[in-house]
């Protein structure tokens, strides 16, 4: 299946390896954690996060009196799967329109994620509204068009360099008198000038609040794994600037640092709701732990 083709270049760095050093060592010894910890650290879950997940596992062992170091495999998946399971990845988008706001760097896969998550609700039956609320390029505003098109849902955008507050005040009047469902925003994607981004967030909510009171909302970060410890450090500076309720981690399919989803979680105890697995419109999926840990030890 899709998941578990997005995670193959993981499974081979993460699951084949460690099944080569169970294999190996054969019983379980000192040594065995040593080799684990490294290649957990090397799939970018994280010093921390792997030093964490060494350690439950070592007393688990101890507990459990386990000699056979094939049987430490099910001791990570039980790991992994209590970390990833933590707090919820559900959606709260009941009300009539609900709204998505969309943020995250440039490049990370933000334009392709938004067409994405528009077709997964239109999919579902809901009219969605996109709002190019990204006016800091043309280039940004062009991409969302043509993603819309694809999708085939409308967007609302103004030209290159107009107010982003002004373009959602526009886009949340459309969605009322089209009765839309979803709305989802886009925004700029300029972290280095991280003042300006916060006030344009800040508007952007403002206007939400304003125009949309008691509205269910929903702010994603999109964050791309291939990045590795880098999404971590991104993630840190956007929850300085907004209240983000959940991560849509892109790429997945293009990398071996899969493990940064279990980071992600463990460290910014942020939930990952969504994760993007190749180019194409259907290559997203909700994030489940339980899926996302068999397909990743299968
Ligand atoms: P933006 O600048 O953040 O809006 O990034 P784009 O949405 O334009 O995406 C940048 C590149 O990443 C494009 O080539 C996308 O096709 C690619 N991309 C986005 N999501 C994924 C994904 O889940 N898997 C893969 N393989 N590529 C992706």
């Amino acid at each position: 299946d899709k998941l578990k083709d997005g995670l193959m270049k993981t499974r081979k760095s993460i699951t084949e390896k460690i099944d080569q050093v169970l294999v190996s060592f054969g019983k379980v010894d000192e040594e065995l954690f040593d080799e684990l910890e490294e290649i957990l650290i090397t799939s970018d879950l994280g010093i921390d996060t792997t030093m964490r997940v060494i350690e439950d596992i070592k007393s688990k062992v101890r507990e459990r009196k386990i000699i056979d170091a094939m049987k430490v495999k099910d001791l990570l998946k039980e790991e992994l799967q209590e970390i990833l399971s933590k707090g919820g990845n559900e959606f709260k988008l009941d009300t009539k329109p609900a709204v998505i706001i969309v943020i995250g760097v440039n490049g990370v896969g933000k334009t392709t994620s938004i067409g994405k998550i528009a077709n997964l609700y239109k999919q579902q039956g809901k009219k969605v509204l996109l709002a190019a609320g990204d006016t800091f390029r043309a280039a940004a505003i062009d991409q969302l068009e043509i993603w819309a098109e694809r999708v085939g849902v409308d967007v609302i955008a103004q030209k290159e360099g107009s107010d982003p507050a002004a373009v959602i005040y526009d886009a949340v009047q459309a969605a009322k008198s089209r009765k839309a469902d979803l709305l989802i925003c886009d925004t700029a994607g300029r972290l280095h000038t991280k003042k300006n981004l916060m006030e344009e967030l800040k508007k952007v909510s403002r206007v939400l609040d304003r125009e949309l009171p008691g509205a269910d909302r929903e702010t994603l970060l999109v964050l791309d794994a291939t990045t590795g410890q880098n999404a971590i450090s991104q993630a840190k500076t956007f929850s300085e600037t907004a209240d983000i309720t959940g991560i849509v981690l892109t790429k997945l399919d293009g990398t071996a640092k899969g493990g940064i989803v279990v980071a992600i979680k463990s460290e910014l105890d942020i939930p990952v709701k969504l994760i993007g697995v190749g180019e194409q419109l259907d290559d997203l999926q909700r994030f489940d732990a339980t899926e996302f840990v068999e397909a990743l030890f299968s």
